[in-house]
């Protein structure tokens, strides 16, 4: 399956500067920005900058994208300050998973306690 950029993807347009994002961290695989909709104190979205549509589609090759992306988001978490309390990942996958934007991203959210299971 190809990881191209996709044309009306609207992360591949935030990783391409198109649409304008408030960045939080940025490597080569991995771009960090705070959701324009945010449901919690603190809410990041950690995306591939390589468009994947969902967590359905990696592989074990991913596993180191997918280090830099965990390991990112404690680093963020201790920076804005919510990793003592606590926080959550999340990734949403497919309709019933509450996916909207086929572009792999997780959710760290924190600066609340939350809820299990979701709703
Ligand atoms: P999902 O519903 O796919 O799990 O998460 C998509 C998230 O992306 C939502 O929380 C939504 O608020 C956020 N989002 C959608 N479009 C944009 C955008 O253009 N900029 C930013 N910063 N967040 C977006
Ligand atoms: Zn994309």
């Amino acid at each position: 399956m190809t990881r191209d950029r996709v044309a009306d993807c609207p992360f591949c347009r935030i990783v391409a500067g198109e649409i304008p994002s408030t960045k939080v961290h940025e490597d080569d695989a991995v771009l960090a920005i705070r959701d324009i909709a945010p449901r919690a104190p603190t809410h990041i979205l950690l995306m591939s900058k390589d468009h994947i549509a969902s967590a359905a589609d990696l592989t074990v090759e991913d596993g180191e994208l997918l280090g830099r992306i965990f390991a990112s988001a404690a680093g963020i978490a201790r920076a804005e300050g919510i990793a003592d309390r606590g926080y959550r990942v999340v990734a949403n996958v497919g309709a019933w998973g509450g996916q909207t934007v086929d572009h792999l991203h997780f959710h760290l959210m924190g600066g609340r306690a939350f809820n299990w299971p979701p709703g």
